[in-house]
């Protein structure tokens, strides 16, 4: 039996077993995904032994993305500039490690509001590890005029010195006025999420076409995408970033490049609490 694993500190609350686990009995594969908590402290020895122990390859959440990274031999372009892994898998021996993120939002956006590619600017709200990997695919995307805007500037300037000169860095205060002039904005604080405020963000000068996108999936329909669709704006959630961003790993340990289906999604979306 083919076996891979999602290591996590905490893991509980992750979708990827279910994800997984959807895709191994669609395509009828003798495969396993197991979550397995794994403390910070342990998360070398449990990457190294991972071959040894059986497992194909896996995925990897916070806290560890970064000492994954550190622990590959090889990693594919969005990792090395983001230097942050969630997928590794084994090649000749060697501990390999890949960014899907990236390629999962653009994925997303490419599904549901393609249009987003002629965006002209974007806005990127939030400076974190997903805003890394946001921030990536919007510039490989072909986007030559990204603002970023955090709440603490200092970790804003820190992602936009990771890339070239089409990222620069907004006041968080300015956002509306930012907005305003952007066809792309993309909510990756954790701001709308269940148990958090909503992003104070007015979309009143935002025009058509634009895309509002929140990375947040719990809940499915932030407050911000609600105010999206009110203003007739395309909004794309979070969701689909999840969904595709598994498909590479699904496809290195199984075999199979697995579809991202509205089965799926409806798979899915009852185990979501927001
Ligand atoms: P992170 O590294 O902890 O970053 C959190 C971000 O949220 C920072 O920019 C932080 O700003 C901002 N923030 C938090 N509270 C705030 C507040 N009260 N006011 C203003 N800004 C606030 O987290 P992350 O890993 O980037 O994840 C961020 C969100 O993306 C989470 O909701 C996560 O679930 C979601 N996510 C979704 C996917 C997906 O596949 N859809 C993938 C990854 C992450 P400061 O720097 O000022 O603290």
């Amino acid at each position: 039996m083919k076996r891979a694993f999602v290591a996590g500190w905490p893991i509980s609350h992750s979708l990827s077993p279910h994800l997984h686990g959807y895709w191994l009995r669609q395509y009828g594969i003798d495969g396993i995904y197991e979550a397995i908590a794994v403390e910070p402290v342990e998360f070398t020895s449990f990457l190294q032994s991972a071959a040894a122990s059986g497992y194909l390859g896996g995925n990897i959440t916070i806290p560890h993305k970064l000492q994954a990274f550190a622990l590959c031999r090889k990693v594919d372009s969005a990792a090395a500039r983001l230097g942050a892994v969630n997928t590794v898998w084994m090649e000749s021996g060697l501990l390999c490690g890949a960014n899907t993120d990236s390629y999962g939002f653009a994925a997303s956006l490419d599904a549901a509001a393609p249009e987003w590619r002629e965006c002209g600017a974007a806005l990127v709200l939030g400076a974190g590890g997903a805003a890394r990997a946001v921030v990536h695919a919007i510039a490989e995307g072909g986007v030559r005029a990204i603002t970023v805007a955090n709440r603490t500037a200092a970790k804003a300037h820190q992602l936009a010195r990771l890339f070239d000169s089409g990222v620069t860095v907004g006041e968080w205060e300015n956002r509306n006025r930012i907005a305003a002039g952007c066809g792309l904005i993309v909510n990756t604080t954790a701001l709308g999420m269940s148990g958090q405020p909503p992003l104070d963000i007015d979309l009143g000068d935002v025009s058509r076409p634009a895309v509002v996108a929140d990375i947040v999936y719990n809940p499915l329909e932030t407050p911000l995408l609600r105010a999206a669709r009110a203003k007739g704006l395309a909004a794309v959630d979070g969701l689909g970033m999840l969904m595709h961003q598994a498909a590479p790993g699904f496809e290195s340990w199984f075999g199979k490049r697995p579809e991202v289906t509205q089965g799926l999604r409806r798979h899915l979306e009852p185990l979501l609490s927001g």
